[in-house]
C-alpha cells in the first residue's frame, strides 16, 4: 500500500530563512513538491513567473477568490496571496508530499480545512537578526522592512496553532529538524495500521 501524501505548511516571518530550509531538507527527494502560490505583488528582481509565484492582477486575483479555486488566500502587506486548489489536491492524491510556504491566516485555513495537515513555524534567532537580514537582502525599502518586522511580532502573537517551531540559526541544523518532523510524521501509527495486518 502507498503511504500518504502530506500537506505541510511551512511559515514564520519573511526572512526567517523557510524555504532555504526547506530546499536544504527535500532537495534530493522525489516525493516533495513545493506549491506555486499566486501573488497580486510585483516581482523583485531575478523572480520568475510561475517559479516564485504566478504573478496575477487583482482582477485575476479576486475572480480566483469567487470561483473557489484558492485552497486558501490572505492579505499580507498589502498584497494578495493564495494557493492553487487544484494543484495540491492532485499532487496528494498520487501520493506526494507538497510544501506550502505560507503566512498565518493562510495557515490557519489549512487548519481548518485540512486536519491532517502538519504545521511548521520558522522563526529568525531575534527580531535584530530578522531586521539584518532583510536589510541585507536589499529588495524591500525601509517602511517596507518595519511594515514586515511588525507583521512578524502579530505573528508571533498568534502563532500557537502549529504543531512545530524551529529557529532557523543555522540552515543547517533547521534542515535537520525539518526533516526529522516529516520523518516522525510519517511514522504515525494511525497511518501505519496496515502494517500491523
Ligand atoms: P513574500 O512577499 O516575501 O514572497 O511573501 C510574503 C508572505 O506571504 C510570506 O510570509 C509568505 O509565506 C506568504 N505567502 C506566500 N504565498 C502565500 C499563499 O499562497 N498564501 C498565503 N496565505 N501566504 C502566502
Amino acid at each position: 500500500m502507498q503511504e500518504k501524501g502530506r500537506l505541510i505548511v511551512i511559515s514564520g516571518p519573511s526572512g526567517a530563512g523557510k524555504s532555504t530550509v526547506v530546499f536544504k531538507a527535500i532537495r534530493d527527494r522525489q516525493d516533495f513538491c513545493f506549491s506555486t502560490s499566486v501573488t497580486t505583488r510585483a516581482p523583485r528582481p531575478g523572480e520568475v513567473d510561475g517559479r516564485e509565484y504566478f504573478f496575477i492582477d487583482r482582477e485575476r486575483y479576486d475572480q480566483m477568490v469567487l470561483q473557489d479555486e484558492l485552497l486558501e488566500h490572505a492579505e499580507y502587506v498589502s498584497n494578495g496571496y493564495g494557493t492553487p486548489r487544484f494543484f495540491v489536491e492532485q499532487k496528494l492524491s498520487e501520493g506526494m508530499n507538497v510544501v506550502l510556504d505560507i503566512e498565518i491566516q493562510g495557515a490557519r485555513q489549512v487548519r481548518e480545512k485540512m486536519p491532517e495537515a502538519v504545521l511548521v513555524f520558522v522563526i529568525p534567532p531575534s527580531m535584530e537578526e530578522l531586521r539584518r537580514r532583510l536589510v541585507g537582502r536589499g529588495t524591500d525599502s525601509p517602511e517596507a522592512i518595519e511594515g514586515r518586522l511588525l507583521r512578524a511580532r502579530e505573528e508571533y502573537a498568534e502563532a500557537d496553532f502549529y504543531d512545530y517551531l524551529i529557529v532557523n540559526d543555522d540552515a543547517d541544523e533547521a534542515a535537520a529538524d525539518f526533516s526529522a518532523i516529516v520523518r516522525a510524521e510519517h511514522l504515525r501509527a494511525q497511518d501505519r495500521l496496515y502494517l500491523l495486518k
